[in-house]
């Protein structure tokens, strides 16, 4: 019986795709080939081929380094320019300033946290990037009342490391074995919660998913929308 829900930010209660697809299709237009597909770019820049935000998420790279190497390693597929610290810096102030444009909360988000205050079931945020950064994100989309419980900073290592799951939990004072948490990847988020001893989610958007994505881990649930949270409270 789930008696507590913790939930990622990006990708699950906010359509981090859309705001990054806003803000490539600026750096395809600024920098990249005419020819560049845009939904291949946005693919690129998601599948994060070289591994550099996870290396960011196990505390071995700063936040500016890995996105620049992501910068650079999608202009040298498309045809952008080389980008050196100078020119990083005003590549980063476009990228950053259409991405925060682009921030919305999924239409199912809202309808979600109402039904769980209805139903009195606690919730809160665990999440890969920076708790400041990701409490303006959460207020942009209009769902500020979700507390914002352990980020990237918390322990300088994120998910899947078991630490900032059981963090959430003692946070929100509820047990790892009736907490379930929810995010949109298998591996990292369902799998992850899994092995800290919670029960994973894989919320597997249709039409979203990132290379590599294929199945749940075993124990762990999948669903395609939110609102099939509540399923597992019943
Ligand atoms: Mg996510």
């Amino acid at each position: 019986m789930i008696e507590a829900i913790l939930l990622d930010i990006d990708d699950t209660l906010v359509d981090t795709r859309g705001a990054f697809r806003h803000a490539l299709l600026r750096v395809a237009d600024e920098y990249l080939d005419a020819g560049a597909d845009p939904e291949e770019v946005l693919a690129h820049w998601r599948d994060d081929r070289g591994g550099w935000y996870r290396a960011h998420t196990r505390g071995e790279m700063t936040h500016r380094e890995q996105r620049m190497r992501r910068a650079n390693d999608l202009h040298a597929t498309f045809g952008g320019p080389a980008l050196d610290h100078e020119a990083y810096d005003i590549w980063d102030e476009g990228f950053e300033r259409h991405f925060r444009e682009g921030w919305r909360a999924f239409d199912d988000s809202a309808a979600l946290l109402d039904a769980l205050d209805e139903r009195g079931i606690p919730y809160g945020a665990v999440s890969n990037a920076d708790s400041a950064y990701q409490v303006l994100k959460l207020a942009a989309c209009g769902i500020q009342r979700v507390p914002m419980l352990v980020g990237v900073d918390t322990f300088g290592v994120g998910k899947p490391d078991e630490r900032v799951f059981h963090e959430g939990c003692r946070l929100l004072t509820v047990d790892s074995p009736t907490t379930a948490y929810i995010g949109d990847e298998p591996d990292l988020d369902a799998g992850g919660a899994q092995r800290a001893g919670l029960h994973g989610v894989w919320l597997d958007r249709p039409g979203t998913r990132r290379a590599g994505h294929g199945e749940a881990p075993a124990g762990t649930s999948r669903i395609e929308g939110l609102l099939e949270v509540l399923d597992l409270l019943s």
